[in-house]
């Protein structure tokens, strides 16, 4: 049988094998619910404490700025909606973002607006995918006091297009409006110093650095005061209501600490690998070119048109020969409409329909790299024949 090669670690992450026996622990034996007085109880929340630590070490921040949701969508949603119900009755109505977000952020921006319950400030970017500084500082001086929020990605998850966060954080500190990164594909891979980051709230998801899905944090500093979406209990200091997932909070306290230990190591640095499965796609692939290739990039994400070819296609074709990769994001794959992140950064339909991301893990071996660029080298020159 032939190996299966990942090469969707922006998707997702494989659980450690020591995240998955800490979370099988907990459902087995601290199934207590965390806010009861009894033993059962002390134990999950002792288990829920130990996890918020390890948490705060990775992150650099207080335990008590660590509130837990159910991953980054709900975090990003509850940064936005909770700031902006907090200034509910204010002049402050302004979320201002961009369209080169994640659908977290940019379905929620867009609902919002549709339901007149913000308006959304789109902050340009040029055609590599990076916001344009200048433009938000403008919109800053003319409109600050009537923005509640300012959301922007630390890296795309498409492109791996990162944006210089310390000088958009440092903009909206000297505006004194509140700011809050989608830091999902950055944290947990990269090193990430809350302590003297500009960044008011802080999205990060446990299932991109090898922790469980459905839990993640939203990092607070106490100025930045937003409601909370889920009411109805007292957990999370009143931040989130709902008791909480104990194996999901102690399968990514592990992940944390394990995080903290590869951070260290520089194992997501893995762009010599990403370069070598770059620069052979381009020499083998007629008509290939990067997305975001002349931006600052995280050192895992490619993300390649091959024009005239339907990314669908292709993807199945690998996923056939055991390469996995996505199209745009993962969650709009199985739709055959091209990304709106490329579109918007100009990338030519013809060219977004053919785009494929590629996403290496600290997982990923060079030997990996070299037989998936045979495989998808190959794939790609059997769908241009049969498209000829
Ligand atoms: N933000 C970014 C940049 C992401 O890549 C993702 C997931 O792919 C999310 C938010 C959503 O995170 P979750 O899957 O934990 O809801």
């Amino acid at each position: 049988m032939t190996a299966t090669i990942d090469l969707d670690a922006n998707a997702t992450t494989r659980p450690l094998p020591a995240v998955v026996s800490a979370m099988r622990e907990t459902l087995e034996v601290a199934w207590g619910n965390p806010s009861s007085v009894h033993r059962h109880g002390m134990d999950a929340r002792h288990r829920v404490d130990l996890a918020r630590h390890s948490v705060a070490s990775l992150f650099h921040c207080r335990p008590g700025e660590v509130v837990f949701t159910s991953g980054g969508t709900e975090s990003a949603n509850l940064a936005i909606r909770g700031v902006l119900d907090r200034f509910r009755g204010s002049q402050r109505r302004i979320l201002a973002t961009s369209r080169l977000e994640h659908a977290a952020v940019r379905e929620c921006a867009e609902r919002l607006a549709r339901r007149e319950e913000a308006e959304v400030a789109w902050i340009p970017h040029d055609e590599t995918g990076v916001v344009d500084l200048q433009a938000l500082e403008a919109l800053l001086d003319e409109r600050a006091e009537e923005i509640a929020i300012v959301s922007l990605m630390w890296a795309n998850n498409e492109t791996g297009v990162v944006s210089p966060i310390a000088e958009i954080g440092e903009c909206c500190r000297r505006h004194g409006v509140v700011f809050h990164c989608d830091a999902v594909q950055w944290a947990g891979r990269h090193r990430l110093d809350w302590s003297a980051l500009p960044v008011d709230l802080l999205t990060a998801s446990a299932h991109k650095f090898h922790g469980p899905k459905g839990i993640g944090v939203l990092l607070t500093r106490s100025g930045a005061g937003f409601e909370p979406l889920l009411v109805g209990g007292p957990q999370e200091r009143q931040r989130r209501g709902g008791t909480e997932n104990v194996p999901g909070i102690v399968g990514l306290g592990v992940a944390a600490e394990a995080a903290a230990r590869s951070i260290e190591s520089g194992a997501w640095n893995v762009a010599a690998r990403r370069d070598r499965l770059e620069q052979s796609l381009l020499a083998r692939c007629a008509g290939a070119s990067i997305n975001g290739g002349s931006a600052p990039r995280l050192p895992n994400t490619l993300n390649i048109a091959f024009p005239g070819l339907e990314a669908e296609a292709m993807l199945v074709l690998l996923s056939e020969r055991g390469v996995y990769a996505s199209a745009g994001a993962a969650c709009s794959s199985g739709s055959l409409d091209p990304s709106p992140v490329l579109l918007s950064m100009g990338v030519p339909p013809e060219a977004a329909h053919g785009s494929v991301r590629f996403s290496l893990s600290d997982e990923t071996t060079d030997a990996e790299v070299d037989e998936a660029i045979e495989r998808i080298a190959e794939a790609h020159a059997r769908l241009s024949r049969s498209m000829v």
